[in-house]
């Protein structure tokens, strides 16, 4: 089966891995940090930490800004759901914004009807967390200039899209939001097994997320409430959690960043293929706003077919060993959000992209030959042919 995403190791990545393994720490060494320093560096941005997954530096940033029970955070439905259990573990309400119909991405208008509306209820979100969909960034100018307006603090879900930008800053740069998180799990666009990354400009955020990865606790006398009382002593200031990363994976994470660049250019080489050779099908290909370059995470089509469904078109490419997939289901129609009463129509476009949406087989490893294999595929699939 080729697989809709895939990690690409090289020696060098190996050979880094093996130096730690050999080396005195395999855990909070020198690898986080340097790690931490490339990153912050790479996003222009003041300050990243690693962390033990996207999901648990979700969750630290949230908690870092505030978040707890009887606040709102709104999000995209189009999304994975850590995006959204992230609040629910801050004891959060969660709430969505309907999406765009050519980016698939949290829609400015919708979000601003919804501000609007929740404002002359009292009850406006705290964080709105857009999610940079398949790599391609959100109006977060636009999303910034509500924020401005509402009062609410920004988390960008960057887990798909480290090496993207927006209005020619890399996305991690924060310059229109209070974090970002990037993943790095196998599938996504750098990988170090499983982790994640969240960067910030603000340096309380960032003595916080430090303590939050590590129990809460904090061995910085500045930052210690009672007498220090010898080498040995630490304090627990807040509750925090287990959610490091080890050096083994930083250094994986480290020898992938040299290749970042050459990733995205070779994702955006295929991309440029398969819009050439799926132009003319009855499909919706993937739409690029021109103030943003993508990652390209993930390439997704929408069918327009009416005599043949999704189900089917994904059967039938499944059968021929092609991985496709679909991303995602909407947050709300998971049995555990039910709970919550949330109402499909209020988000429509949400409803029409997830009935038709396929996600192709795109990572830098696939083949040419793959690539035609897949369109000749589905070319035969949707146009009646077998
Ligand atoms: C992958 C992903 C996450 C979670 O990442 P982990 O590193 O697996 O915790 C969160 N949000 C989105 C949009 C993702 O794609």
């Amino acid at each position: 089966m080729i697989p809709y995403g895939r990690q690409e190791i090289s020696q060098d990545d190996i050979d880094a891995v093996v130096t730690v393994l050999k080396s005195d720490f395999l855990t909070q060494g020198p690898a986080v940090e340097a790690l931490e320093r490339r990153i912050a560096s790479y996003c222009d941005v003041r300050y990243a930490v690693a962390v033990s997954s996207a999901t648990a530096g979700l969750h630290i940033a949230y908690q870092a800004l505030g978040l707890k029970q009887g606040m709102r955070l709104w999000t995209t439905p189009n999304t994975f759901v850590a995006t959204a259990n992230a609040a629910l573990y801050c004891g959060a309400s969660v709430d969505f914004v309907d999406i765009d119909p050519f980016t698939y991405n949290m829609a400015v208008p919708a979000l601003r009807m919804k501000l609007e509306q929740a404002d002359k209820k009292g009850s406006l979100p705290d964080i709105v967390a857009p999610v940079h969909f398949s790599g391609q960034s959100c109006q977060l100018d636009e999303i910034k200039a509500l924020s401005q307006q509402y009062g609410f603090l920004i988390v960008e879900d960057a887990a798909h899209c480290i090496g993207a930008d927006f209005n020619g800053r890399k996305i991690g740069s924060c310059a229109y939001s209070n974090a970002a998180i990037f993943s790095t799990h196998p599938v996504k666009i750098i990988t170090t097994g499983e982790g994640g990354i969240v960067t910030t400009n603000d340096e309380q955020m960032y003595q916080a997320l430090l303590r939050l990865r590590t129990h809460g606790i904090t061995r910085d006398p500045h930052l210690m409430q009672n007498k220090n009382e010898g080498a040995w002593y630490f304090e627990q200031v807040d509750l925090g959690y287990h959610y490091r990363i080890t050096d083994m994976q930083c250094a994986l994470g480290l020898s992938q960043m040299e290749r970042l660049d050459s990733y995205v250019e070779r994702r955006r080489a295929l991309v440029a293929r398969y819009n050439e050779k799926l132009a003319g099908l009855p499909i919706k290909l993937p739409y690029l706003q021109e103030n943003c370059n993508s990652s390209w995470h993930l390439y997704v089509v929408v069918l327009k077919n009416e005599s043949l469904s999704r189900r089917e078109v994904f059967d039938r490419m499944r059968a021929k060993n092609i991985g496709v997939n679909v991303h995602y289901i909407p947050v709300y129609r998971h049995p555990y959000f039910h709970q919550f009463n949330y109402n499909p129509r209020n988000f429509p476009e949400t409803e029409a992209y997830y009935n038709q949406a396929l996600t192709l087989p795109l990572y830098p490893a696939l083949t040419h030959e793959e690539q035609d294999y897949i369109c000749e595929e589905l070319a035969g699939i949707i146009t009646g042919g077998f």
